[in-house]
């Protein structure tokens, strides 16, 4: 397939009107007037809930909901069922990824079991692929062993995601602060080192982190979309549905995550796709955790009116990056004007646990193209 006319989104940003052609089988050229073509996006941060609970995602379910969200590249996380903690749920996972229309990255876990207490084998899981060490979901280890954590993983050549909370300071914003300023600490006192924080929520945290950075440690930080896009008054209009860790903040939280993201101090944006069946998002009080990120993400970028050359370091060259991945032939069609109806019961997703339920959004990835093999969109007419 050839396509006519699509604005290409680079590191400078667009260069437009031009002509692109993609090989992807033989599909008829298409004119792709309006579209921007994007280089596949890649989410550090998902959680595919395989093995364990096939009620809320699968490998398979995921790879094809990230397809239709733009991300042509994902890394899971470790808290499954049983969790990702030894060499051989690694290498099992990855050979079933082996199958799926996009490329599917694993953490293994930093410590046994996620509970804290005792480390994996950080060479080991290297060894059999992981891309990076995270107990995310938890937060329970120590500010030593997280030492002796990021030390070994240094040693193996693997990154340290955190999610930076402390489990005794609850969901405030001073758990996060808190969190980040133990997790530096840990880091300053650690060579070959490299420490990635998830879903930077709150404006104190900014300062920390740009500080670190300003000392050269080797420290990178992630947002995500929903943190950017909504606040905590959405928690009153959605309910159990808006009902995230960390939590939605503040107007002001938003506001300096977003000049963070522009300012390069939050290195990349990450959805944290947290997929859940209905029947544990009901009820205010008991219901789970995390909102669905994939098929929203890309749009919830967009609305935000970022740069484009922002929109590529936070989604495309960041992320891989971070993990030393290489861009291969991933290829998004995104038409930035499309409107659509949020209408979660159409997601390829199993998970359909997303506050913008019912909303109008305004861009849409129209085809996904990976080694020339088009894995989402085939039958969208493109005017
Ligand atoms: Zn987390």
């Amino acid at each position: 397939m050839r396509l006519h006319h699509a604005r290409l989104l680079r590191s400078n940003g667009l260069s437009a009107p031009d002509t692109f052609y993609i090989a992807a089988g033989d599909e008829p050229d298409r004119d792709a007037r309006g579209l921007v073509l994007s280089p596949g996006w890649m989410d550090l941060h998902a959680h595919l809930r395989d093995p364990g609970a096939p009620q809320k995602e699968t490998l398979e379910t995921g790879a094809r909901s990230a397809a239709a969200g733009g991300f042509t590249h994902v890394v899971a996380m470790a808290n499954t069922d049983p969790p990702t903690d030894s060499a051989g749920r690694l290498t099992e996972l990855r050979r079933r990824s082996e199958a799926l229309p996009i490329k599917v990255d694993f953490v293994g876990a930093l410590t046994k079991g996620l509970t804290g207490d005792s480390l994996t084998d950080a060479r080991a899981l290297k060894s059999a692929g992981a891309v990076a060490l995270s107990d995310d979901g938890r937060h329970a280890l120590e500010a030593g062993l997280l030492e002796v954590g990021l030390w070994r993983a240094g040693g193996a050549g693997l990154p340290v995601l955190i999610h930076p909370q402390l489990e005794r300071l609850g969901t405030e914003p001073a758990a996060e602060v808190e969190a980040i300023r133990e997790a530096i600490e840990a880091l300053r006192r650690t060579a070959d080192a490299h420490l990635h924080l998830q879903h930077v929520s709150t404006q104190g945290s900014i300062g920390l982190i740009a500080a670190a950075k300003g000392a050269g440690l080797r420290l990178t930080a992630e947002v995500t979309p929903h943190h950017l896009a909504l606040t905590a008054a959405e928690l009153r209009i959605s309910g159990p549905l808006a009902k995230v860790n960390p939590p939605l903040r503040t107007a002001a939280d938003a506001i300096a995550l977003r000049d963070a993201l522009i300012d390069g101090i939050v290195d990349v944006i990450a959805t944290d796709h947290a997929p859940h069946e209905d029947a544990v998002k009901h009820d205010e009080e008991t219901a789970a955790y995390g909102l669905h990120g994939f098929e929203t993400a890309l749009a919830t970028v967009l609305t935000l009116g970022l740069p484009w050359e922002v929109v590529h370091r936070a989604c495309v060259a960041g992320p891989r990056r971070i993990l030393g991945q290489e861009l291969l032939d991933e290829w998004i069609l995104i038409d930035p004007d499309q409107e659509w109806l949020v209408e979660p019961e159409s997601f390829y997703s199993r998970g359909h646990n997303t506050p913008l339920k019912g909303r109008r959004m305004r861009g849409r990835v129209v085809m996904t193209v990976v080694g020339g093999k088009v894995v989402h969109g085939a039958e969208v007419a493109v005017a």
